[in-house]
């Protein structure tokens, strides 16, 4: 079913925002290690029946214009994202941001610094993996869309194309796994920082997949009140990876501190078995998110932007 543009746009109410559908706000695209380009990215989540849709590569904001133009060419609500790299002592997580100002200097910088190190960080674990398997730095770069934020995704394409393993998924488990010794960290702000950097360029920050080896995986209760009190806006809860019981904890705290709380698909193309609206976040939740922001305005499908974008044509 097609909607007219009107029926996405507000129709008034309590709430500032009305979407028919479902919303995921959690999608890459070839800007990241996605397989598809944003405008795929969003064509493929509306025929899953998402209306509303956030892009979220990986330290990357370079799909937004395209995938903004796809969405509203579809009738469909584009929220820009991005999904900000961090870490602690103990391990790497991600930091979902919504509607932040793309142009604010110190975001932008870390974004830039994180991608630099990606190159690096992947230069150097495929120097320890071509010690004992059949690969070469040649044959990440082939396997890698130009432009991509590269990630272990890439070295995985790299691994299949080499048939040394058959997906991505056994790339992972076999060779690229935190615990493997092939494995190299990459740099990236520590959460705090990460959740000051979002919340001062005007967006909201969103802890991607908390839970995914249950409630020890994330941080202590402790620490979650620090960012809490930094400003996190809240979890993004219902996601494949994240355990039942890590779901609770996240639940009881979200309804304690009044948290905002998603679901979302974390889609990749090919490279995932993640489906586009596989997970919603309601339209309460994406109404507190757009209320929240001052960073940049979400793309409605409502009158105002379709004479921009014939005026652009003009
Ligand atoms: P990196 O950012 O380079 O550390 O790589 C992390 C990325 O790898 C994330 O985007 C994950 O979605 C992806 N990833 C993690 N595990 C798997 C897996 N088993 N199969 C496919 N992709 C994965
Ligand atoms: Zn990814
Ligand atoms: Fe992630
Ligand atoms: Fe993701």
């Amino acid at each position: 079913m097609v909607m007219s543009s009107q029926s996405v746009r507000s129709d008034g109410g309590d709430s500032p925002f009305r979407s028919a559908g479902l919303a995921d706000l959690h999608l890459h695209s070839v800007h990241s290690d996605g397989t598809e380009s944003p405008a795929e990215v969003m064509r493929c989540a509306f025929a899953h029946g998402v209306r509303t849709a956030a892009l979220t590569d990986h330290d990357r904001i370079s799909g937004w214009s395209e995938a903004a133009g796809a969405a509203l060419g579809l009738g469909m609500t584009f929220l820009p994202g991005m999904e900000l790299s961090m870490k602690t002592e103990l391990r790497t997580l991600h930091m979902l941001a919504y509607l932040f100002d793309p142009d604010n200097a110190p975001l932008r910088a870390e974004a830039d610094r994180i991608r630099r190190d990606r190159v690096e960080r992947a230069q150097r674990m495929v120097r320890r993996i071509g010690k004992d398997h059949h690969i070469r730095w040649d044959d990440v770069i082939s396997a890698a869309p130009e432009g991509a934020t590269i990630g272990r995704p890439h070295i995985a394409d790299a691994l299949v194309a080499r048939g040394i393993v058959s997906t991505r998924g056994e790339a992972f488990t076999e060779i690229l796994d935190p615990g493997s010794r092939y494995y190299e960290p990459l740099y990236a702000p520590d959460p705090l920082t990460a959740v000051r950097l979002i919340t001062n360029a005007g967006g909201v920050a969103i802890a991607a997949h908390p839970v995914t080896s249950g409630p020890e995986s994330f941080l202590s209760r402790k620490e979650i009140d620090e960012l809490i009190e930094a400003g996190l806006g809240g979890f993004e809860i219902d996601h494949r990876d994240n355990t039942p019981d890590g779901k609770a904890m996240l639940q009881a705290i979200a309804d304690e501190h009044d948290l905002i709380v998603t679901g979302a698909s974390d889609y990749h193309g090919d490279g995932k078995p993640n489906v586009p609206g596989e997970n919603s976040t309601t339209q309460e939740m994406i109404a507190r998110i757009i209320e929240r922001a001052t960073g940049t305005a979400p793309r409605f499908p409502d009158a105002r932007n379709i004479v921009q974008r014939s005026d652009d044509r003009a």
